[in-house]
């Protein structure tokens, strides 16, 4: 049959990460530097309180904005960061950190509306801005800058069809981390155009070199316009349980909960139930993995840095790393394919996160450090197989 399908949907373009996977499909034994998600397992507590939580009958559906317990949780363990002025009305769980996106760019995207996002962005954005009948207005950056944007340049994108400007700090996939005078900017432009900030911060706790997690949220006047996005996926190492959350001001949480209730009903009851317990586990637990991302960090740029032809700079946070090929090819996606099929290692062509990254690819450090030694080897291998 012809299907005739929704002209958004069938154009959007399909994700460069999905690319590389069903390219590597092909090959066996292959190293993934492809995919953001830790290689570390849920720990064995979390996993043991949701089983138990699960026997004793948290198996239904639970409130809409998510199960109060958890919105308890959620409160406590975000307030001591975020001015200490929220309560469970601020706070809404949602299916991983993309249940959050849907329900924000659904709540306040009308046909031909415009969000504002500096480049390279996390490829969700645009299909989800786009499902929502809104577009994407980038904004660019350079590698000279650490893909940090100019706020000026930000303030010129603006239009009257802007209804938000979204943050991604740190950043997928540059492991670029806003600094705090560009936040103030930031935070001067939206109250000064009335625009609503939208701030990704699921990796808010893979920060390296002891810098505190720096948020849009904490400035003057920011509280009633800043919605904050955070997951347990790369947090607590659960990727695969779907657990996010987003808190600001209850008047557009409350719309949002009508988008879960209506695309969702809830998030998942014994991820939350696992989420919850993840919030109680000492810190320690956490930190041992950003410590280990941090090492590999350190592998990826110091071998990337020693490269003939490639530039690279140093990522504040995330487990990616995107380096620049500008010395090498103009064709990050074809060099890829070419590295695939030469050594069978993943990684993601930069166009895909916008304009400002097609000359980068991104890796990432999600893999144990002697298969990353092996992945960087090959790496440093192939470029000067093909430099000379
Ligand atoms: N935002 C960013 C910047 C991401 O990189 C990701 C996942 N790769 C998400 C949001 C969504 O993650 P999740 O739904 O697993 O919480």
């Amino acid at each position: 049959m012809q299907y005739k399908l929704s002209k958004v949907v069938s154009q959007s373009a399909p994700s460069p990460i999905r690319v590389m996977f069903n390219a590597a499909l092909n090959y066996d034994d292959v190293i993934s530097l492809g995919i953001g998600e830790p290689d570390f397992h849920t720990p064995g507590p979390v996993c043991d309180a949701a089983l138990k939580d699960a026997k004793a009958g948290h198996t239904h559906y639970t409130s809409s904005q998510g199960d109060p317990e958890l919105r308890e949780a959620l409160v406590e363990y975000l307030n001591p960061r975020y001015g200490g002025g929220l309560d469970i009305g601020n706070m809404q769980v949602t299916v991983g950190g993309m249940g959050a996106l849907v329900a924000i760019f659904k709540t306040i995207c009308d046909p031909g509306d415009e969000i504002i996002v500096p480049e390279p962005y996390f490829p969700a954005y645009k299909a989800m801005i786009a499902f929502a009948g809104g577009s994407l207005a980038a904004v660019q950056t350079r590698f000279e800058d650490g893909f940090v944007f100019r706020p000026g340049e930000m303030e010129k994108a603006i239009t009257p069809r802007t209804k938000a400007i979204l943050l991604n700090s740190p950043n997928n996939p540059s492991g670029a981390v806003i600094p705090p005078e560009v936040l103030d900017e930031v935070a001067r432009i939206a109250v000064e155009r009335d625009l609503l900030i939208i701030s990704d911060e699921v990796y808010d706790r893979v920060v390296f070199d002891g810098l505190e997690h720096d948020s849009i949220y904490n400035r003057p006047g920011m509280a009633e316009r800043t919605l904050v996005i955070g997951s347990s996926s790369k947090t607590f190492a659960m990727t695969g349980w779907r657990l996010g959350w987003v808190f600001g001001p209850k008047e557009l949480i409350e719309v949002m909960v009508k988008v879960a209730t209506f695309y969702t009903s809830c998030p998942p009851s014994v991820s939350q139930r696992a989420a919850l317990a993840a919030i109680r586990q000492p810190e320690s637990t956490w930190q041992k993995m950003t410590d280990a991302f941090q090492h590999r960090r350190d592998m990826a740029y110091e071998a990337l840095n020693a490269i003939d032809g490639i530039s690279v700079n140093l990522p504040k946070g995330t487990f990616y790393i995107f380096p620049s090929l500008a010395g090498l090819t103009d064709d990050p996606l074809q060099f890829a394919l070419d590295f695939l099929e030469q050594e069978q290692v993943v990684v993601i062509p930069g166009e895909g996160f916008g304009s400002s990254g097609k000359a980068c690819i991104r890796m990432a450090c999600t893999v144990s450090e002697a298969v990353l030694e092996r992945a960087l080897n090959k790496f440093t291998r192939f470029c000067q197989r093909r430099s000379g």
